[in-house]
């Protein structure tokens, strides 16, 4: 009988019913006897026969259907795969859980390559934990499919109890595994060539919906780009000190790339880091010199250099210390042939950055060496205001400005001030013996003495002619003499030279300070001044202090 029932369930009513019929046709004829307990049994066996015939049946057009409606999906315009809004997660559970109950299955796990391994993207199970080894990684690693049962075989991820069936797919896009797709049942025999196919077509599906989920992905990524690339020109153009634009350069960098990053303008005494992102700041504040590191290479080249793997070059990519990075992106900032600075990315991970980001790198450093050239203008324009263009040094508008502003802070916080008038003497000579030019080198070189004997507060100016002042903040009276004495010490024994001829100089300096002498900036001036006549009439190479 159970014969029978299998004969009935696989075959269907077209094999079963003439059999029975031909069993009874025989009897009648009386070809052959029939026990009456063989009729009951035949009787039986084909009402346990058409049932089991119909369940199977009535499974098959279930298996079917999800089959049909899985087609359905795929083909529809709400798939995924037709390229519409990424992968989200719901979608990609929403797709799993259907292809599970296609395939009748318990659990069925989606797999995608990760780094060097795998790592479940996705599963209709809870605590999917990967393991190493086993026919998962076989069905990724030789790009084979899977099927059957485990038998003690590991499957190389939790299963959960009683699991005995198993089946695989890799996930393929072109010819590239992109991961593995797993199916698996507590029934034993549950998956057979049937299954096979439909989840060889689910990956084919699924990897279609992984395509287009990137492509959304890296869509959105250069839109973003474009964006603040387009909101980073107007805002750069607007900046007008270079720091402001180095500042903006890494925001907008950063909105291009997770890079670490280096912002830096070239000036009188070389190269200065400006902005600094992810890198310690060094130390010196600027490089004279960017000889033997990559960014000079980019820079002599005078165009950009995109190294996505750093681990054969030997060459340092910054003039300090940067790190270990194993990729790097240097830019240099060129407006109209001229070098104005220089932007570098850094990063940890090899080949960081995609053709398209560095397009966008390219485009935000052209509009960089505009707002650079801009702001580096402004700030030249506002030095030409403020500073004598043979000396360097602030000129005597700006030098009453600035000695205006130590009043109003003393008037505040009271604190002693001196100023030197510092005059050449003889000068007239000077140019006279050695010609009007070896006359504008050594007013250079005072105005450089003047300088460097001067704090960073401190307010340096040339007075007019071959006359300077010297504003000398939080200084007594004896501060001020001590300096003015080092000074004209300093000054007498320097020999300036022009056209190969050694000049000699000396210098009458006239000290007036604040609160002791005077109360006011005028009256200040007026009594250096004093002090200064003072010291040419009596002899010259001197100080004269007021009172
Ligand atoms: P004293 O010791 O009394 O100060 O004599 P002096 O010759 O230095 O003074 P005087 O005021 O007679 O002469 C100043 C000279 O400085 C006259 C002027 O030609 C010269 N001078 C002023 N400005 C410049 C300049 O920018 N370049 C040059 N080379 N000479 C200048
Ligand atoms: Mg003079
Ligand atoms: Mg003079």
């Amino acid at each position: 009988m159970p014969f029978f029932t299998g004969i009935s369930a696989f075959f269907g009513p077209p094999v079963f019913l003439p059999a029975w019929a031909s069993l009874l046709l025989a009897e009648s004829r009386g070809i052959c006897r029939l026990k009456p307990e063989s009729v009951f049994s035949a009787g039986a066996a084909l009402v346990c026969g058409g049932s089991a015939w119909l369940a199977v049946r009535g499974l098959r057009a279930k298996t079917l259907e999800l089959r049909q409606e899985l087609h359905e999906f795929r083909d529809s315009p709400q798939s995924p795969a037709s390229g519409l809004p990424d992968a989200s997660a719901g979608e990609l559970a929403g797709a799993l859980r259907f292809i599970k109950a296609a395939l009748g299955a318990d659990a069925l796990t989606l797999f995608l390559a990760k780094g060097d391994g795998l790592a479940v993207r996705g599963s209709t199970a809870s605590g999917t934990g990967l393991r190493p080894g086993g026919l998962i990684w076989l069905c990724y690693q030789k790009g084979q499919s899977i099927i059957g049962e485990l038998k003690g075989q590991e499957a190389g991820y939790d299963l959960g109890p009683g699991q005995v069936s198993l089946i695989a797919v890799p996930v393929m896009e072109d010819r590239v595994v992109l991961g593995a797709l797993a199916a698996n049942s507590a029934r034993p025999g549950a998956f057979g060539d049937g299954e096979l196919e439909t989840l060889e077509e689910a990956s084919g599906f699924l990897s279609a919906m992984l395509k287009a989920e990137r492509i959304q992905t890296e869509k959105n990524r250069r839109l973003s780009g474009f964006e603040s690339l387009k909101e980073e020109s107007s805002r750069l153009l607007n900046l007008l000190d270079p720091d402001m634009v180095a500042k903006e350069a890494i925001n907008g960098i950063l909105k291009i790339a997770p890079v670490k990053a280096a912002f830096f303008i070239k000036g009188r005494d070389g190269y200065r880091p400006s902005g600094l992102y992810g890198l310690q700041k060094p130390e010196e504040k600027f490089f004279p010199t960017l000889k033997g590191t990559l960014l000079e290479n980019a820079i002599r080249n005078r165009e950009h250099l995109y190294l996505s793997d750093l681990s054969s070059y030997r060459i340092p990519p910054l003039p300090f210390a940067a790190g270990r990075p194993r990729a790097a992106l240097m830019a240099p900032l060129i407006y109209e042939d001229e070098t104005l600075g220089a932007l570098a990315l850094l990063s940890e991970e090899k080949d960081p950055l995609t053709a398209y980001q560095v397009e966008l790198v390219k485009l935000l450093s052209d509009q960089l060496s505009l707002a650079l050239s801009r702001a580096l203008l402004h700030e030249r324009v506002k030095l030409l205001a403020t500073t004598d263009g043979l000396t360097g040094l602030f000129n005597h508008r700006h030098f009453q400005e600035r000695l205006s502003g130590e009043f109003r802070r003393i008037a505040r916080y009271p604190r002693p001030l001196s100023l030197l008038i510092i005059d050449i003497d003889f000068f007239k000579k000077v140019n006279d013996n050695y010609g009007h030019p070896a006359g504008d080198a050594v007013l250079k070189g005072v105005a450089d003495a003047i300088r460097k004997a001067l704090r960073e507060t401190d307010i340096p100016a040339r007075y007019g002619g071959e006359e300077f002042a010297a504003v000398l903040v939080n200084t007594d009276t004896g501060g001020a003499v001590n300096l003015a004495e080092r000074l004209r010490n300093t000054i007498s024994g320097c020999a300036f030279q022009a056209d190969g001829k050694n000049m000699r100089v000396t210098v009458s300096i006239g000290v007036a300070s604040c609160p002791v002498h005077a109360q006011t900036r005028e009256e200040l001036v007026k009594l250096a001044d004093t002090a200064l006549y003072r010291a040419k009439n009596g002899g010259r190479n001197r100080v004269e202090v007021a009172g």
